[in-house]
């Protein structure tokens, strides 16, 4: 305060001359906002300097500030974690806080946001507070059960309350981690044999030319990763080699590497080319069959795909005939869009014909989209042209959808576990929780010792209990000057 000739109002932006603290020379004009204690983003004394944005002008400042007797600069997190100290946000606001600066995408946004002002928080320090006080308790039963002021039904009381904060524990942990996914980004494979356009797709996704267009086989060969934003959702997207069966060394550990990411990855976007086939079978039955034989030959479909959501993308239909397509339109979107692009109407593909009647087989939906069974259940079949843009939008609204699916929605009432470190803490919790409830009835020491250690965990999740390892990790990842 000693700097200042008069203190400037409160949190209200004062134009003032800033000067030398020695020489009195005058620096700049600036404006000034002054947050006094406890009401400050630390809850400490805290003074903002706008000044012009010159290397100069803001070299002079701190120079001058540097001859003020306590005064360096603050660390990376140094603002957010007195904040902390002073109780001003808890750890998982600051994590909040450092998603809200990381975020990317406007869903990632809003989830960081809710966590940022304190949602989580609440629904933590609900479930501690239940946890604090059953604990209670039982103590009180152990110290007093002999008296007879304590009533008989405080563990059938404490029964019924750990139960109850068992089963929201359990409901709340098995999310899919849709919370983490959301946070972290969602994993997608482009999968499919040599030249079907999985390149040409990348490239579609990404806007730019990240992934070389060939019409020689196996040009891609190692993974091609590519961070994007589609629709508000967080996607790593990686264009792989085509799977076939090669002689090739390079193209075979090409192969196996698109393999063993997709293992890691959460939604495999399936690429097939049908227009090179001159089979008399029904579209859908052709289809069923590539994708088929592609899982077949390079999967094993019960222990790699499961869990993982499909979308099939028939390429290249500006190849196919007018009759062909003629016998989908009437049923699906996908197909809609392509009869209605001019640029199939004189196709001169194979010549290939599909009778009307294989309407039959297509499994169309309630909005129109074309399924075809894979493992049992119905994956969604979008048809495109990535070289006359056909399709595009109907395949980009189903991924949409499909991301919807693997990710939290931030607008829902229900909160979702936003990180591992989180999920660790309530995985230990609720096992505290369980032995507790079991050791109820046959020994309530054991049974408060469990209590107390399940509300420690949340209390980790929180930073109510805090080791400085953890929050050296935490603070890390902030820039200076937050
Ligand atoms: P990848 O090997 O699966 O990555 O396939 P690319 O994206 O490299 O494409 C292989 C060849 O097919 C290239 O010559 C592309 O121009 C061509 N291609 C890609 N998409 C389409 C399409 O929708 N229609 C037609 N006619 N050709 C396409
Ligand atoms: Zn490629």
């Amino acid at each position: 305060m000693g700097a200042f000739t008069c203190p400037p109002k409160p949190r209200t932006a004062t134009l003032r001359t800033i000067l030398d603290n020695k020489s009195k020379e005058r620096l700049d004009s600036g404006l000034i906002l002054w947050f006094p204690s406890p009401q400050s983003f630390t809850g400490e004394d805290c003074l903002e300097l706008h000044v012009h944005g010159g290397v100069a002008v803001v070299s002079a400042v701190l120079t001058s500030l540097g001859k003020f007797p306590s005064t360096r600069q603050a660390e990376p997190g140094e603002f957010t974690k007195r904040s902390f100290l002073n109780g001003k946000l808890d750890i998982t606001e600051v994590e909040g806080l450092a998603d809200v600066i990381h975020s990317e995408t406007e869903v990632q946004r809003k989830q960081a946001y809710r966590q940022m002002t304190g949602e989580l928080s609440a629904l933590y320090n609900n479930w501690r507070d239940i946890m604090i006080r059953s604990c209670a308790h039982v103590e009180a039963y152990i110290d007093f059960s002999e008296e007879e002021n304590i009533e008989d039904d405080v563990i059938s009381t404490v029964m019924t309350s750990i139960a109850d904060l068992i089963s929201q524990l359990e409901s709340y942990l098995t999310d899919g981690r849709r919370g983490e996914r959301l946070r972290d980004g969602v994993h997608v494979a482009v999968l499919g044999r040599p030249n079907v356009g999985k390149s040409s797709l990348m490239n579609y996704l990404t806007k730019r030319p990240v992934a070389i267009v060939s019409d020689v086989e196996g040009t891609t060969r190692d993974l091609i990763e590519s961070t994007l934003d589609i629709n508000g959702y967080p996607v790593v997207v990686v264009d792989t080699a085509g799977l076939r069966e090669t002689g090739d060394k390079v193209e075979k550990e090409g192969v196996a590497r698109a393999i063993s990411r997709s293992e890691l990855c959460d939604l495999l976007i399936i690429m097939v080319d049908i227009s090179e086939d001159n089979s008399s079978d029904s579209i859908l039955t052709l289809i069923g069959q590539q994708v088929h034989q592609l899982l077949d030959q390079h999967f094993q479909a019960e222990r790699d795909l499961k869990d993982k959501s499909l979308l099939i993308v028939v390429n290249k239909v500006d190849k196919l005939d007018s009759p062909a397509l003629q016998s989908l339109t009437c049923r699906t979107r996908g197909a809609e869009a392509i009869s209605d692009s001019k640029n199939i109407s004189d196709s001169s593909a194979k010549g290939r014909t599909t009778s009307p009647s294989s309407v039959q087989d297509v499994d169309s939906t309630e909005s129109g989209i074309l399924k075809v069974d894979v493992l049992g259940s119905p994956v969604p079949v979008v048809f495109t042209s990535l070289t006359h843009s056909i399709g595009l939008h109907h395949f980009l609204a189903e991924l949409t959808q499909l991301l919807a699916a693997l990710c939290a929605d931030p607008t829902s009432e229900c909160l979702s576990v936003t990180q591992a470190r989180h999920r660790t803490h309530l995985d230990n919790c609720l096992d505290f929780l369980r032995e507790a409830i079991e050791s109820l009835d046959t020994d309530v020491v054991v049974a408060a010792e469990n209590l107390r250690l399940a509300s420690g965990e949340i209390g980790r999740i929180t930073g109510r209990i805090s080791t400085e390892d953890i929050l050296d990790v935490i603070f890390k990842e902030f820039c200076i000057g937050k």
